[in-house]
């Protein structure tokens, strides 16, 4: 239904330099998938769904509706445009419309659908989105998620092919959230062809045919909900699948500034949650390994990475000008140190000069 090729985006930025958000985008929907993008922000996901339905303007590459070039200059973009239902963050209703006014305006004049005709299928838009009851409302006395209801009927209203949502549930309380997904969910059930982008994973997880990584301006990996959650194949793909979290301190030598290391540890593990034991863990391993076991033949850089999905956190420590593998030349008195009342849970030698401690 959709075929995107080499499409590209470049903003010209107020500073007056080239940005190119899109560098090459390949890309294919087929009637009735789900395809859902997800990647992190910033990487031109509502610049992707904004081109599709070219309220973004590509700088190249082309893409096809059902065989058409919507790019070309002699197509009808309206009517293109017609055919693909947009769903946007902040619901973008018109304020001053009631419910049923917002639902049935653009049936009336842009598909020459009678008042009567319009309001009977208002309503039964409204009463699918489960908001018959609020018809007379304005946007105003609704809540977040009844709003974002109101704009999928809306949509839904202009009988679209295709229905492109751009972060959907982003605006909306976390309370309001699953109501929204609810309908959207329901929409998949029924078979419609949608184009979501979201960050809510376990959404995307369920509802979704196909999963886009958009990364570094291109389709980064693809693949069916299992591949991209379960078995993601690429480095960035699985750290943002994992939600995994880093820092990074590099120490000139031997005489670092050790409680500056622990404050800026601290800092980043409170972040993201690791707080009691695990911090106390990290503290000392940390301690065990600068002052008594790292060789400090070079620089020492500490990493740690913490995955917020699985919630493992792990410290690296690696030598820049490695004097050989670390771990061999440990006596089994500093290697109990590490492992010492279950501080870690592994400790491994991930190359030559670098240590790394799960804990
Ligand atoms: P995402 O939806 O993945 O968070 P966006 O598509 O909104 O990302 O934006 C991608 C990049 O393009 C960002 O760096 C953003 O600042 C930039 N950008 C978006 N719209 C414009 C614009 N109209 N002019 C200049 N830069 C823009
Ligand atoms: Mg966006």
């Amino acid at each position: 239904m959709i075929k995107v090729r080499h499409l590209k985006k470049v903003f010209r930025t107020p500073q007056g330099e080239d940005l190119t958000v899109l560098s090459d985008i390949n890309c294919d929907i087929a009637k009735g998938e789900v395809v859902s993008i997800i990647g992190p922000s910033g990487t031109g996901k509502s610049t992707l769904l904004r081109c599709l339905n070219r309220l973004e303007e590509p700088t190249s590459g082309s893409i096809e509706v059902d065989g058409t070039d919507i790019l070309d200059r002699s197509t009808d973009i309206s009517r293109i445009r017609r055919r693909m239902g947009m769903v946007f963050q902040n619901f973008n209703l018109f304020e001053h419309l009631t419910v049923l006014d917002n639902v049935t305006l653009c049936p009336m004049t842009l598909l020459g659908k009678s008042r009567a005709e319009a309001e009977h299928r208002g309503m039964e838009l409204l009463e699918a989105v489960g908001l018959h009851d609020k018809a007379g409302n304005l946007p105003r006395e609704l809540s977040g998620g009844q709003k974002q209801r109101v704009a999928i009927a809306r949509c839904l209203a202009m009988e679209p092919e295709i229905i492109l949502f751009d972060e959907p549930t982003s605006a909306l309380d976390p309370t309001m959230v699953s109501e929204v997904l609810a309908v959207i969910r329901h929409l998949a059930s029924q078979g419609m062809t949608m184009c979501i982008v979201s960050h809510e994973m376990q959404f995307v997880r369920d509802v979704s045919t196909r999963i886009l990584f958009l990364y570094d301006g291109v389709v980064y990996e693809e693949g069916t909900p299992e591949q991209i959650f379960d078995n993601p194949q690429k480095p960035v793909t699985k750290a943002f699948i994992n939600r995994i979290r880093t820092f990074e301190a590099r120490l000139e030598n031997r005489r670092f500034d050790l409680y500056g290391l622990f404050g800026k540890i601290h800092t980043f593990c409170t972040k993201y949650g690791v707080v009691g034991q695990t911090l106390d863990k990290v503290q000392h391993v940390t301690e065990e390994m600068l002052c008594g076991i790292m060789p400090f033949n070079g620089a020492v850089t500490v990493r740690a990475e913490y995955s917020e999905k699985t919630s493992v956190l792990s410290l690296t420590f690696t030598e820049e000008k490695p004097d050989g593998p670390i771990l061999k030349t440990l006596d089994e008195e500093s290697l109990s140190l590490l492992m010492v009342k279950g501080m870690s849970r592994s400790v491994t030698e991930s190359q030559e000069g670098s240590v790394c401690v799960e804990i």
